[in-house]
Parts: C-alpha cells; structure tokens; sequence
C-alpha cells in the first residue's frame, strides 16, 4: 500500500468513524419535543410596555404564531398595567429588566436587589411568573450576577443584537432578522422610543422566516415552569 493510498484509507475511516457517531445524536434530533431548539428562534423585547408599539409588536407576533420574551421596567409596566397584561394574555413570557434601566454595576448590592425586587413584585402582582432577568446595557459582573441568582431569577443575555433602538433603517433590522439561526436569541426593544423601524422590520422578516419553518418561542431560562 503506497503512502497515498494509505491516507485515503484514514480519511475514509474517519469520515465512516463520524458518520456512526453522528448517527445517535440525529436520531434524538428527529423529536421535536426533546429538541426545542431545532427550528426555534428566541425573539425578546426590552424596556416596555412601550404604549401603541407594544400593541403592534403583539399584533405582528400574533400574525405570525409567534411566541417571545418581554423585559418589562417596573416603572413602565407600573403606569400601563393593561398592556403588561395584554403582553401575558398573549401567551407570552415576561422577564424582569429592573425598576428604571439602571447600570447596574454603578449600584450598591441593596440597590442591586431593590432594583430587582420592586420590578419582581410588581410583575408577579400582574400575575407573571417572572424566571429570568436581563441587565441593562447588557451591564453585569460577580456582584449582580449574585442578585439576580439571590432572587431566585436567571440571568438571560442574547447573542443577535439587532440595535433596533439605534433607529439603523428598516432594511438593518430585517436584514439581521433573517440571519438568526435556530437557538438564537435576538435583542430587540418595544419600549424606550419610537420603535416603528422595529415593528415595521418584524411585519416584513417573521412571514419570511415562518416560510422557512422557523418557529418563535420562548426562551427556555424563562419560560414558565
Ligand atoms: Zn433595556
């Protein structure tokens, strides 16, 4: 057997040596009920209840069979009580996201908690059941970490941040729609100013993506037990 020869063999090995591990794993994959991330992609929502585009994102969700996690500001959600629960008679998730947006590694750990504990009793009063926490600006270290694990809540970032509060440009925020991947998790925001480029990207990217067999849900850190 010439060198040559010999290599082909290896390779050819290792590919039939993959192909039976692979096997087991795909099989499970074929259940869709233990693999939720198969076709799944997470859409969340940050700083609402955010008045009339709150009710838009929930019509175009609900257009398009979708399923998302809400971050709601206690004190936003404390002034518009009717669409905090608008947002849970839809069947989607609420996620805790602070009182008021503060940075949270400027505070002290008692501001830390009341930031996360008067956002928690209010939403729960809503009946949520609130299971994760998003910091804002994406903001944490060692000390909020353990806030958030003390209140008994988990910590939900993302990885596709479409910087919708930016205001790109509709095209921006469609074009990075129509990028996100099973298992993704998107940053988007109905609260905190005009976010018409952002209903309007949701309008033209979910029908597209839906088409494709992507599903929406909730993220599994905050779904409800
Ligand atoms: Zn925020």
């Amino acid at each position: 057997m010439n060198h040559f020869r010999l290599l082909v063999t290896a390779a050819a090995a290792a590919i039939i040596g993959s192909l039976f591990i692979a096997a087991p794993a795909n099989a499970q994959d074929t259940d869709p009920v233990d693999d939720p991330w198969d076709d799944t992609i997470f859409l969340t929502f940050d700083d609402g209840p955010g008045g009339s585009y709150t009710d838009e994102i929930l019509a175009v969700l609900a257009e398009n069979d979708a399923q998302a996690t809400f971050f709601l500001l206690g004190e936003n959600a404390q002034r518009d009580p009717a669409r905090s629960q608008a947002v849970l008679e839809a069947g989607h998730a609420i996620g805790n996201h602070t009182w008021d947006h503060p940075n949270m590694t400027t505070l002290t750990r008692a501001e830390m908690d009341s930031q996360i504990g008067t956002a928690q009793t209010l939403l729960e009063g809503y009946g949520a059941e609130v299971n994760c926490f998003r910091p804002p600006y994406g903001a944490y270290n060692t000390e909020v970490n353990n806030a958030i694990a003390a209140a008994g809540l988990q910590r939900q970032m993302w990885n596709v941040d479409t910087e919708d509060w930016s205001r790109p440009g509709v095209d921006a925020i469609v074009d990075d729609l129509l990028g996100a991947t099973p298992g993704d998790v998107v940053l988007m925001h109905d609260g905190g100013g005009d976010r018409s480029q952002t209903v309007e990207a949701l309008e033209i990217a979910l029908p597209q993506l839906a088409e494709q067999g992507y599903k929406f849900g909730i993220t599994p850190k905050c779904s409800p037990a």
